[in-house]
């Protein structure tokens, strides 16, 4: 197999050849057909995530190992599976692949939450993952059938999708009720646009500092597409609502969008913080008694609810995120014009 590696954090990636895998027990060795390039995945090439406040969290510290193969967003097609697979599996299948795989013995993974299972084994992330030819996936109840659907379309819906799900679901309710807000509308929040349609929701207000994206956003078919660098920034997003907003989906995580996202928010209304972007937290204390406002986060998504979106992608013709595909061995390259806010939509590797 080929793959591309982190050997050192800070550093780019480096190409290897290794030996093929091998499966053991309920694993199923895949061959990879397309691997999402997600944000988080710079973050891992550069070893840790900026906390605020000076401080960091490093993956170093946090025991990952090197070299680590990156890549959570795998579409892949079955190789060899392990002695415990059961033989009805179909071969002839792409699959996409949930990556946030825990113990599978622990309550929370028993309720299908293994996105939060306390020693999880996330592909990408704590195991090898999809930036290679080859990924070694633990069991079969990871793995759906995407039918027709190019892989390249398909494959961010693994992190990029499920996040997005996860976190719109976390104000389903408001959904119907008032235009939610979206801030960044990079791969997640342009899938959002998307999804708050399949879900039955208004058509939402985006924010995002790049005419581009706005575009994007406008032509995904945004309500309206806002500068969030203008000074007048929450009079504009408070208009095209119609009203103080009550639901509010950060998807940069930045202290900026975070803070302007937390001055929109009317009474009881809910923001739900998704970027990882980094910083520290920028809101008035005073104002969130006040306010009574509820601020969440969300992280991926659980197994079920990777089954609800699955569902919802295939009855419900989701548009697919705008995808640029790059070689395997152009890895670094992808990851750089991620870096650079060059990518509308979705990089994927196609190893
Ligand atoms: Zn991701
Ligand atoms: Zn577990």
């Amino acid at each position: 197999m080929h793959c591309q590696c982190v050997v050192k954090f800070g550093t780019p990636l480096v190409p290897e050849d290794r030996e093929d895998m091998v499966p053991e027990g309920s694993e199923i060795i895949m061959d990879v057909l397309a691997a999402g390039v997600c944000h988080s995945d710079l973050h891992i090439r550069d070893g840790g995530y900026d906390l605020g406040h000076g401080e960091r969290l490093s993956f170093e510290e946090r025991g990952m190992h090197l070299p680590h193969i990156m890549g959570h967003e795998p579409v892949a097609r079955i190789a060899r599976v392990g002695p415990d697979v059961p033989g009805d599996l179909n071969r002839d299948a792409n699959y996409l692949v949930y990556p946030w795989n825990g113990c599978g013995d622990c309550d929370l993974c028993r309720e299908g939450k293994e996105n939060f299972c306390a020693t999880p084994r996330f592909l990408g992330v704590h195991v090898d993952g999809a930036y290679s030819t080859q990924v070694r996936v633990p069991h079969e109840r990871y793995l759906f059938p995407i039918g027709d659907m190019a892989p390249e379309h398909a494959a961010p819906l693994a992190c990029s999708g499920l996040t997005t799900y996860s976190a719109l679901k976390k104000v389903e309710h408001l959904l119907d009720r008032t235009p939610a807000v979206l801030i960044g509308a990079g791969g997640l929040g342009l899938m959002a646009v998307g999804l708050v349609k399949a879900m039955g929701g208004l058509p939402p207000v985006v924010v995002d500092i790049d005419p581009a994206k706005r575009q994007a956003a406008l032509d995904a078919g945004a309500a309206a597409a806002i500068d969030g660098a203008a000074l007048d920034a929450q009079d504009q997003i408070t208009k095209a609502v119609g009203k103080t907003p009550e639901a509010v989906v950060d998807f940069v995580g930045a202290e900026a969008t975070t803070k302007l996202g937390f001055e929109c928010l009317g009474k009881d209304g809910t923001m739900v913080v998704v970027g990882l972007f980094g910083g520290a937290s920028p809101w008035q204390l005073v104002m969130i008694a006040i306010k009574s406002v509820t601020i969440r986060g969300s992280y991926m998504g659980s197994l079920p609810e990777f089954r609800e979106l699955m569902e919802l992608v295939t009855s419900k013709s989701v548009p697919s995120l705008p995808t640029i595909t790059f070689d395997l061995d152009s890895a670094n390259a992808a990851l750089d014009r991620l870096v650079e806010g060059k990518i509308v939509g979705r990089a994927v590797l196609m190893p």
